[in-house]
């Protein structure tokens, strides 16, 4: 921390050149341009840089990190993405800016400021003699805010070779709260089929699709368990071509979650058991979870952890569970340890407000850097 304290600035500065550039998820040459930005900042500090090559998709990207005389027993793998929701020229109307100790900008919490505090927790780790003794791994990829298409398989490979997983995701409210649980995360499609007729002709020729979709709808909703963390959330629909015409092809997008594993299973089965209401339409169910919840007891040991580190830091650190997805779902599915939410403090992520709290980067990346130097 000490170290730290004197490079908030420098600091700053490293997260005003990553959020000027722009990184949407869906702009490959974007993507890979700030890709080449971070991987020249790991390789200036000695890190051995891979690229997991894309398509499609912005490359990932995979610094390696063997602390010279450590005895490299084992792996901590650290979790962050480098694209951001922002399309491209959003800067224009949403600079970097600095203004009553925040700093602003696309991206500016979610998560440009991740590598920043990794960068510099290695530094603060070399520049002070405190070497991890395991082999740190920091994986940043391209595609997490579009549900991590390309980079699942490369995150679970490198999971199931690490003991712990550290994610950057931001923290939760001001007070800088790691996330200890997050639920699970799925898509359901549901498409209904019915039959085309005239609405004044032969009505009873036809099959509403749409009334079918309605009377899903009712019986799904009736699934939503706040409580228990359950909730079924139908956010999109559609259906049908004009009024007078009896609509043949209706669906409506589903948003599920839970908090348990078990409920997950027992939700996906529900929906697939789902069966027509309407004689003669027909069903069609697709989709699923694509993140498994985060059980709050696979981050209970790093979060204890975490908190007496900080603790000497003379900082309280707490914890919070989350209604979002992120990719430390995937590896806290896999058995290995996860704390997530150790990233940037702020607030308005994906949003035009979003900001960075700027005294809090030190102290976050200190925190980072005892958790790599004692795990
Ligand atoms: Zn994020």
């Amino acid at each position: 921390m000490e170290w730290l304290r004197p490079h908030e600035v420098a600091m700053m500065r490293l997260l005003g050149q990553f959020v000027r550039a722009e990184s949407p998820s869906f702009d490959k040459s974007a993507v890979d341009r700030f890709g080449r930005m971070v991987a020249a900042e790991w390789k200036r500090r000695g890190a051995r840089v891979t690229l997991v090559r894309q398509r499609e998709r912005g490359d990932h990207i995979r610094a390696e990190w063997n602390p010279p005389g450590n005895r490299a027993r084992g792996q901590i793998l650290v979790l962050g993405h480098l694209d951001t929701v922002y399309g491209l020229g959003t800067l224009a109307g949403m600079p970097f800016r600095l203004a009553r100790g925040r700093a602003f900008g696309p991206g500016a919490l979610d998560m440009k400021g991740g590598p920043v505090i990794a960068l510099f927790a290695v530094d603060a780790l070399t520049a002070t003699g405190r070497l991890p003794q395991k082999r740190i791994v920091f994986l940043w990829t391209s595609d997490e805010e579009i549900g991590s298409g390309t980079s699942r398989a490369v995150i679970e490979r490198e999971a199931r070779r690490s003991d712990a997983v550290l994610v950057l995701e931001p923290a939760a409210g001001l007070d800088g709260r790691v996330k200890t649980g997050r639920k699970g995360v799925g898509e359901i499609e549901i498409i209904a089929t019915g039959r085309a007729a005239h609405a004044g002709l032969n009505p009873e020729d036809g099959i509403n699709a749409i009334e079918e979709i309605a009377l899903q709808i009712a019986r799904i909703s009736r699934w939503n368990r706040p409580r228990r963390g359950i909730t079924v959330n139908t956010g999109l629909i559609e259906g049908g071509t004009r009024t007078n015409v009896i609509p043949e092809n209706a669906r409506v997008l589903v948003d599920v979650r839970a908090v348990r594993t078990g409920d997950m299973r027992g939700l996906e089965r529900k929906f697939r058991a789902l069966r027509p209401i309407l004689r003669g339409a027909k069903l069609q169910i697709r989709g699923g979870f694509n993140r498994p919840p985060m059980e709050r007891k696979s981050s209970a040991a790093l979060y204890a952890k975490a908190r007496a580190l900080a603790k000497e830091m003379g900082l309280t650190l707490g914890e919070a569970y989350v209604g979002g997805g992120s990719d430390g779902n995937f590896t806290a599915a896999l058995g290995v340890p996860t704390l997530d939410g150790l990233g940037a403090v702020g607030e308005g992520a994906h949003s035009p407000n979003e900001n960075i709290v700027i005294h809090t980067l030190p102290e976050r990346a200190a925190l980072l850097a005892a958790l790599l130097a004692t795990i």
